[in-house]
């Protein structure tokens, strides 16, 4: 088998052999060191595509590893990174938070001397969320075409992820998320078609035909005597559309369902246009009795502002907040502040992305309503969750 290349950025002698000797541990055998920024750059220069994980330090002569990582992220925002720092955990929590907002794959970031377990256990976190998301990145650029195709042709259906009660742990309701089953491709990810849906002017036609998967769906769990609500996933800017309400609301009453069996998950990727039209729409979604909860709550663009205008019933805190909040003492924090402004705003509390028994503890103590995350079920096919429903009764 070929040595797996990883690039090991640190000046510091002692430490850095303490590195290179766990990451030989977790068979990264062939490592190329470098003392700066600099060296770093000019080595990957020579052994491009090669390098499987970079690690690196932030305080270096020459150029350090913030602006290190501000270069990789114009050259290769692909390989995974990890942080090191042998002095303070908040500039290492700082610099994780920069790597990710410049695009970077940062798996994680740990004080020196490294230990063997923690190593393994990002880069196990990062295999697993490669394997459980379900989902791959589309290698070729997707076009409107295809996606209008994927529409007519039915490739694009909905799995589910339980949202479960923190009190006794059973399914309350099932988030539904996209995903597209390219013929070439794979499964691909609703990170990688959304936006092109809501460029190209596709996002409606993709909504109301993926509405129609989750009131199908529904409509086989209520006969099978199960209870649980439904999560629906819309874009704020997609909101603009006066006539969504009567639209819905037919659609599940044709179905048989009620608007209160379902709960609209509302995120907000940039700047409404229309910020009149998506209140009115919010409101009179709202006022039929469709449940409405603020997603990725706490990130840049789901704003408190938007907490006073629109007529929320649910918060849903951030994964970034709830994932690493037992060990991260600022991530806590907000999680904690979060939680605290849903209570009085008389808001329901959801926690995404709990992955570890560590964050569910959390959880727990905070005392959120529901939960979510890998910790409990990755998103599953539709068949799979009467089972799982079944199971929590
Ligand atoms: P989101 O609404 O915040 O959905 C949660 C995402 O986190 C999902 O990714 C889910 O697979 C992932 N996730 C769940 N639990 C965990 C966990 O424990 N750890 C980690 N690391 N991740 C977890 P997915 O399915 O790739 O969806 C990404 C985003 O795409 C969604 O984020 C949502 O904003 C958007 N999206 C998905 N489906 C739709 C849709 O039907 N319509 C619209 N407009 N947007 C959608
Ligand atoms: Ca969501
Ligand atoms: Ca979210």
């Amino acid at each position: 088998m070929k040595d797996r290349r990883v690039l090991l950025v640190e000046d510091e002698a002692i430490t850095a052999d303490i590195t290179a000797e766990v990451l030989r541990c977790c068979s990264f055998d062939d490592i190329v060191q470098a003392e700066n920024g600099v060296e770093a750059l000019s080595l990957m220069q020579e052994s491009g595509p090669e390098i499987e994980l970079i690690v690196t330090d932030l305080r270096m002569p020459k150029m350090d590893g913030v602006e290190f990582l501000r270069h990789l992220s114009e050259i290769d925002r692909t390989i995974p990174v990890i942080l090191l720092s042998g002095t303070d955990r908040a500039l290492l929590e700082s610099a994780e938070l920069l790597a990710q907002t410049r695009c970077l794959n940062v798996l994680g970031a740990l004080e020196k001397p490294i230990r063997k377990h923690d190593l393994l256990a990002m880069l196990e976190k990062d295999q697993g969320t490669k394997d459980h998301n379900g989902a791959c990145e589309g290698p070729r650029e997707l076009t409107v075409e295809d996606l209008r195709y994927a529409i007519a042709g039915n490739d694009i259906c909905l799995y589910y992820q339980p949202k479960i009660l923190v009190s006794d742990q059973r399914l309350q309701s099932v988030e539904g998320l996209a995903r597209w089953h390219h013929a070439e491709l794979g499964i691909i990810s609703p990170v990688d078609f959304i936006s092109l849906a809501e460029r190209s002017g596709m996002i409606d036609e993709l909504t109301e035909h993926l509405c129609r998967h989750a009131l199908d769906d529904l409509t086989g769990w209520r006969s099978a005597g199960l209870n649980f609500t439904v999560a629906l996933n819309f874009s704020v800017e997609s909101l603009h559309d006066l006539l969504l309400p009567e639209r819905l609301g037919e659609m599940v009453r044709l179905a048989g369902l009620q608007p209160s069996d379902f709960i609209l998950e509302v995120t907000e990727s940039g700047i409404v246009e229309n910020l009149a039209d998506c209140l009115e729409v919010l409101m009179r979604l709202r006022m039929q009795g469709f449940a409405l909860s603020i997603d990725d709550f706490g990130t840049g663009h789901s704003s408190m502002q938007q907490l006073q205008r629109f007529p929320f019933t649910e918060l849903k805190v951030d994964r970034a907040f709830v994932g690493g909040a037992a060990k991260m003492e600022s991530a806590r924090a907000i999680f904690e502040s979060n939680v605290a402004l849903a209570r009085k705003l008389g808001l329901k509390v959801v926690a995404e992305g709990v992955e570890t028994q560590d964050d569910w503890g959390v959880v727990q103590e905070l005392n959120c309503d529901l939960a979510q995350g890998y910790l409990f079920s990755k998103p599953v096919k539709a068949d799979k969750i009467s089972a799982l429903a079944i199971q929590s009764l």
